[in-house]
C-alpha cells in the first residue's frame, strides 16, 4: 500500500521504516527541515537500537523516502499516518495544537479518499474534533471535499526497543468509524499479523484512543505502588525486590513494571498520566487515583535526596554524581528525565553537580549548561562525595565497584534503580543504598 507518516520523530520514523520492512511504500514527512536532511543524507536523529540499518535497508531499498513537501507525500497515500508530538501544556492536557495543524494542512491539500490515523497519543474525542476540522477546513476553502475518514491506531512501542517493539506488538489496536477505514488499516497490518500472529483489537475510535490513555496510567500505577511499597519497606527493613518478585509470581499480578526506584520518566508516562487525569475531569469525573500516582513519582526524588542528606548532612558545598542523564537505557530522549530532575533539585540545593551518560552527553549540555558532563564514569566519580544512579545504565551495572570506591572522596552511592548487588558493593568498600531495600545504618 501506499502510506505516508506526518512527523519523523520517535514514533514516526520507526513506524515509517517498520512499515516499509513490511512490504508497503513509505514516505517520511516532517516540517524540520534539518531533521529530514540527516535522514536523506543517511543520518538518524536520534539514538535507537537497530534503526539506523533498518532505515538504510528500507531506504536502499526504496521502499521508504523522505520529504517536507505535504502534497508530495499525500499525493499516492490510501493511509495517512499522524505521529506529531503531543507535548503536555501547563494545565495537565496535552498539547494538540500539532495535530491540529496536520488536520488543516491535509485538508488544503488531499485531492483523494484516504484514512487520516492518529498514531499521536490524544485524549477521547480528539478523533471526532480532526473530523469537525477537516471538513469545515474544506468547506471554508472551497477545495474539493473529499472523503477522509479519521482513524485512531495508538502506539505502544518503548523507546530503546523501538523497532523490535513495533515487529513485534502484543497487540495491534485501531479504531475505526467506517468500513473503508477498517479495511484499509486490515491492509496496513495483515503482513505484520501473518508474520507474529499479533491480536488485533478493533473497535471505535474513541475506544481506541482511551486504551492508550489506561494502558499508560495503569503502567504508572503499577511503578508508583511498587514505590509506595518500597518506602514502607524501608521503614520496616525489608526488601522491596523479594516483595516484588513474590508478587509477580501470582499470575494474576505478573512481574512486569514492579522495579522500585527514583520513578518514572520519558515523553510519555507522566504526560499521558496528567492527560488522562486533565480529561476526567473534563468530563466530570475525579480520578484521584492518577493524583496520587502522579504525586508518588515525583515524591521518589524525595525518597533520593533524603538518603543523600542522611549520609552528606548538607548537600550545599558537595559534588554530587549522576549517573545517567537518558530517561531510560537505550535512548538518549531527555524528556521528563528523573536524572535531570534530580540534577536541578541538587544545584537548587547548592551541590557541585556531575552527570555521566554514555549515548546522551550532548543533550545533556544543552539542558544543564553549567554541569560538567561525562561519557565515562569513573572520570564524572573522580573526587565526588557521593554518586546517584538515575539510569541503569549496562556501563553502570557493569561498573567495577572497587575502582569506583577508589575514584570517590567518600564512598557514597545511592542506587535509585536497584540496579545493583547490594552485597557487592558493600563488600567493594561502598555505603550502598537502595530504595525500599531495609533503612540506613
Ligand atoms: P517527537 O517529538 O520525537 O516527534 C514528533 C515529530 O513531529 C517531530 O519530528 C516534529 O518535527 C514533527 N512535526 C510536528 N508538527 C508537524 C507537522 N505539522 N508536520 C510535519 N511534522 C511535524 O515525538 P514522539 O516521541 O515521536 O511522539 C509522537 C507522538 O507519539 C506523541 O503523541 C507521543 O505521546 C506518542 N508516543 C510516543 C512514544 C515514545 O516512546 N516516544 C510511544 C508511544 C506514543
Amino acid at each position: 500500500m501506499d502510506v505516508a507518516v506526518i512527523g519523523v520523530g520517535h514514533v514516526g520514523l520507526v513506524t515509517a521504516a517498520c512499515l516499509a520492512d513490511l512490504g508497503h511504500r513509505v514516505v517520511g514527512l516532517d516540517d524540520d527541515a534539518a531533521k529530514i536532511e540527516t535522514l536523506l543524507t543517511g543520518g538518524v536523529p536520534f539514538h535507537e537500537p537497530d534503526l539506523p540499518q533498518l532505515v538504510q535497508e528500507v531506504t536502499d531499498s526504496g521502499a521508504l523516502r523522505f520529504t517536507t513537501d505535504l502534497g508530495e507525500a499525500l499525493a499516492d497515500a490510501e493511509v495517512v499516518f499522524v505521529c506529531v508530538g503531543t507535548p503536555p501544556l501547563p494545565g495537565g492536557g496535552p498539547d494538540l495544537r500539532f495535530v491540529e495543524r496536520v488536520g488543516v494542512e491535509v485538508a488544503s491539500k488531499v485531492d483523494h479518499e484516504l484514512v487520516l490515523v492518529e498514531k499521536s497519543t490524544v485524549p477521547a474525542n480528539t478523533g471526532r474534533r480532526l473530523t469537525h476540522v477537516i471538513r469545515r477546513e474544506q468547506q471554508a476553502r472551497g477545495t474539493q471535499v473529499t472523503n477522509v475518514h479519521v482513524a485512531s491506531n495508538p502506539e505502544f512501542l518503548r523507546e530503546g526497543a523501538a523497532v523490535h517493539d513495533t515487529l513485534n506488538p502484543d497487540r495491534i489496536v485501531y479504531g475505526t468509524s467506517s468500513d473503508f477505514a477498517r479495511d484499509a488499516l486490515r491492509r496496513v497490518y495483515a503482513p505484520l499479523v501473518e508474520r507474529t500472529g499479533a491480536p488485533v483489537v478493533e473497535t471505535d475510535v474513541n475506544t481506541a484512543e482511551l486504551i492508550k490513555h489506561a494502558s499508560n496510567a495503569f503502567l504508572a500505577t503499577r511503578i508508583s505502588f511498587i514505590n509506595a511499597v518500597a518506602n514502607v519497606c524501608d521503614r520496616v527493613g525489608a526488601d522491596v525486590e523479594v516483595v516484588a518478585q513474590g508478587m509477580g509470581m501470582d499470575a494474576r499480578i505478573g512481574p512486569a513494571f514492579l522495579s522500585a526506584g527514583l520513578g518514572y520518566g520519558g515523553s510519555c508516562f507522566p504526560k499521558d498520566v496528567d492527560a488522562f487525569l486533565h480529561l476526567s475531569r473534563q468530563v466530570g469525573y475525579d480520578f484521584r487515583l492518577l493524583e496520587e500516582v502522579g504525586r508518588i513519582n515525583v515524591g521518589q526524588r524525595e525518597v533520593v535526596l533524603d538518603k543523600l542528606r542522611d549520609e552528606l548532612w548538607h548537600l550545599a558545598g558537595k559534588t554530587i554524581t549522576v549517573f545517567g542523564g537518558a530517561f531510560k537505557p537505550g535512548t538518549d530522549d531527555l524528556r521528563e528525565s528523573p536524572g535531570l530532575h534530580l540534577a536541578r533539585a541538587l544545584i537548587d540545593e547548592g551541590a557541585t553537580v556531575r552527570v555521566y551518560d554514555p549515548v546522551a552527553s550532548d543533550g545533556v549540555r544543552r539542558e544543564l549548561p553549567d554541569v560538567a558532563v561525562f561519557t565515562d564514569p569513573l572520570e564524572a566519580s573522580t573526587g565526588a562525595h557521593a554518586v546517584v544512579v538515575a539510569t541503569d545504565w549496562p556501563e553502570v551495572v557493569d561498573l567495577d565497584l572497587g575502582k569506583l570506591v577508589a575514584a570517590l572522596d567518600y564512598p557514597i552511592l545511592v542506587d535509585g534503580r536497584n540496579c545493583l548487588d547490594p552485597e557487592a558493593a558493600r563488600a567493594a568498600g561502598l555505603r550502598y543504598h537502595a530504595i525500599g531495600r531495609g533503612h540506613l545504618e
